[in-house]
């Protein structure tokens, strides 16, 4: 539409001019005709009352026109003197066209090459029609004046023609006033139709600006955030795919601010906005014109830049000013908000040639960006990918696991330190992958807890080891491990109380495992779920202690009734040179003094087992012991621990190897 008017208004212009240029030429045509017709019926009208007025003196006009001299009484009235209004001269002529007399007044009385008797053809032809004839003349404003009319008028009486008069009217006056008249109402006619058309014409040019100035504002918008004003997605898609049609080499930076959310939940919408907007105008003053900035959406920002060749470390260094920039605190009225960025870079043409294999490259950097702790920038590489693969082929199993209830639990067996007597079973969680090799917990657990399906898998697991411990003897025992996201769900208790419940297990054979990293977020509310978890009868283990803060606060504060020693301290147990035995026998004194049981984990070998004794550790837990079985595997280590002493290996070492 804006081609189209663009194209036409000079047309308009060109038109509306053409039309004006026109209109005055017709209105001026016109307005001389008119004047120039008022002018002759007014030296028609004056040649004919000074005719008349001649012939009302009859017997001196018979004698002028005879050839005879007036009287000296009646040359008065021929006199230039008796002209009036503006005859400046007349002539009279008799009716066969022979000059009788002429008369002239004011400053027009010189009269050159006029001789009475001399021949008019002029006047003999109007004698002979009785036409009476107005010429329209100009003079030299000396001996005529500038602008005049000479007027032919036949003179009758009763009897016929009796001569000719002609009349000079000078009419430079007149013409004047009548050129200022219609040179008024020209301009007034013109200035009015001028109007009449000017005005549908500019509206029409109002309307049309109004409409180009719409579709502008709406491409504006259409290609805009309304936010910050920078490119949206689809402008930024757009860039992209003219810088690939362009063959340029070029950059694209997907930035995702860290803890945004935080200010926005925080300090409300309006302050998250002004920061949005800030953030938007750093990312233009470090962009600056080699490159484009777009806001994708929520948090998400992106820029665009050209490379000028062989500029390999322009890409970094423009990310790493963006992390930097986006550190720095930014002041929103009386607010200090403290974020960062991760940035993820791609390269036209080095990490894709298509925008969707661009865009795909850079998100996967952002992503790595992220995965390797906030405020990173990180360039796309081949092995990103891959790990993303794994980790989204992860991700699908996992969600499978958890719809279909695709896991298995595996028991590790618990020994007191003698080696001889099975306390309990430590339910571990299995997960396969789809070609059937076991996924570490290590591995899996995270990502679990990363997609908040921590809390159904834990639900799960509680229900399935109290599910299977129930039909084991009475004084066995099984340990379940929870995640900390289960504690902050908030909910853990009712789930206990419900597996409870519903298997039927005496709650005093079911220890709950939980690691120190929990108690960091919100200790009360911790303390809270676990002083009614215990008030079911359920017992608390603290797992892998001495690998995390190992804080003695938390150690009595909350209502623990077992610690479990990582296996880590296991290695160093045999070894005179290492700490590790003075720190396990401290360890264990501190359980004495605050009533704990200490388990040891990772017990391998028969040295370390020693040691433990020694040091009067209650309970072992250790590949030396037992490796994790399935549970229809369970019953056999249970039956190989019933033994009689005698019977069983010192220490019992697991038949089963199986993990
Ligand atoms: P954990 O609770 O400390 O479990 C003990 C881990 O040590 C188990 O690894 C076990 O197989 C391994 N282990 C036992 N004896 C030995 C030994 O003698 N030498 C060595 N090197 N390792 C031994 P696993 O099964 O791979 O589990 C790893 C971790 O995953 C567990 O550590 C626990 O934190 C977590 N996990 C396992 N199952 C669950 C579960 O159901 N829920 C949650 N939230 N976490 C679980
Ligand atoms: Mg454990
Ligand atoms: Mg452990």
């Amino acid at each position: 539409m804006s081609r189209r008017f663009w194209l036409s208004w000079p047309i308009m212009i060109s038109m509306y001019l053409g039309g004006a240029v026109l209109f005055v030429w017709g209105a001026h045509g016109i307005g001389q005709n008119a004047r120039q017709a008022i002018l002759d019926r007014d030296a028609e009208f004056t040649a004919r009352e000074w005719g008349e007025h001649l012939l009302s003196s009859s017997a001196a006009f018979t004698d002028l026109i005879a050839g005879r001299p007036a009287l000296p009484e009646n040359q008065r009235l021929f006199d230039g003197r008796a002209m009036t209004g503006a005859i400046f001269r007349y002539k009279i002529f008799d009716d066969n066209g022979l000059l009788r007399h002429v008369a002239s007044r004011g400053g027009w009385d010189e009269i050159h090459g006029v001789t009475l008797g001399t021949h008019s053809a002029e006047a003999a032809e109007v004698a002979r029609n009785g036409m009476t004839r107005v010429a329209a003349r100009h003079g030299d404003g000396k001996s005529r004046p500038s602008y005049f009319a000479t007027a032919y008028m036949p003179l009758a009486r009763e009897h016929g023609i009796v001569g000719v008069l002609e009349v000079y009217i000078d009419h430079t006056e007149r013409a004047r006033i009548l050129d200022a008249v219609l040179l008024t109402a020209g301009a007034s006619v013109s200035a009015l139709t001028g109007l009449a058309f000017a005005v549908p014409g500019l509206l029409g040019l109002w309307q049309a600006r109004k409409r180009q100035q719409t579709a502008r504002r709406l491409r504006h918008v259409a290609r805009h955030d309304e936010l910050t004003g920078l490119f949206n997605r689809m402008a930024f898609v757009e860039k992209i795919d003219a810088l690939i049609r362009a063959r340029a080499e070029f950059a694209v930076h997907f930035i995702d601010l860290d803890r945004f959310k935080d200010v926005n939940d925080t300090h409300g919408h309006p302050v998250g906005d002004a920061l949005l907007h800030e953030v938007a105008r750093r990312l233009i003053a470090i962009a600056g014109d080699e490159a484009s900035v777009a806001r994708l959406g929520g948090d998400e920002f992106a820029i665009l830049q050209e490379l000028a060749a062989q500029d390999d470390r322009g890409p970094q260094r423009l990310a790493r000013r963006v992390v930097a920039a986006m550190e720095v605190p930014f002041h929103l009225g009386d607010i200090e908000a403290r974020i960062g960025a991760s940035v993820g870079t791609s390269l036209h043409p080095r990490d894709g040639e298509t925008r969707q294999r661009l865009l795909v490259a850079a998100d996967l950097a952002l992503y790595a960006a992220k995965r390797g702790g906030r405020g990173q920038a990180v360039g796309f590489e081949a092995s990103i990918e891959e790990e993303r693969r794994t980790r989204q082929s992860l991700e699908n199993r996992l969600r499978f696991a958890v719809e279909h209830e695709d896991f298995e639990l595996h028991y590790q067996p618990l020994y007191s330190t003698d080696g001889k007597t099975l306390r309990a079973f430590e339910a571990l969680l299995r997960l396969k992958a789809a070609d059937g090799t076991p996924i570490p917990p290590s591995v899996f657990i995270p990502v679990a807890e990363e997609l908040r399906l921590i809390d159904s898998i834990g639900q799960w697991v509680l229900r399935e080891a109290c599910r299977t411990a129930v039909l084991w003897p009475s004084d066995i025992s099984v340990a379940v491990n929870l995640s900390p996201l289960q504690f902050l769900s908030g909910n853990l208790s009712r789930t206990v109380q419900a597996v409870l419940e519903e298997t039927g297990i005496d709650p005093r054979r079911l220890e709950l495992e939980m690691t120190e990293s929990v108690l960091l977020e919100k200790p009360d509310e911790i303390l809270a779920q676990l002083t009614i978890i215990k008030s079911f009868g359920v017992s608390i283990a603290l797992d892998d202690f001495g690998t995390g803060y190992s804080s003695l606060s938390y150690l009595w504060r909350f209502p623990f009734d077992t610690l479990k020693v990582d296996g880590s301290f296991m290695t160093g147990l045999a070894d005179p040179e290492s700490r590790s035995r003075e720190v396990l026998d401290t360890i264990i004194a501190l359980g004495r003094v605050l009533n704990l049981h200490i388990t040891a984990e990772g017990v391998e070998t028969t040295e370390q087992i020693e040691v433990l004794r020694e040091l009067h550790c209650d309970y072992v837990q250790g590949f030396l012991l037992g490796r994790p079985v399935q549970a229809t595997d369970v019953a056999s280590v249970i039956i190989d621990g019933m033994r009689p002493a005698s019977e069983a290996p010192e220490p019992r070492l697991s038949r089963r190897k199986r993990a």
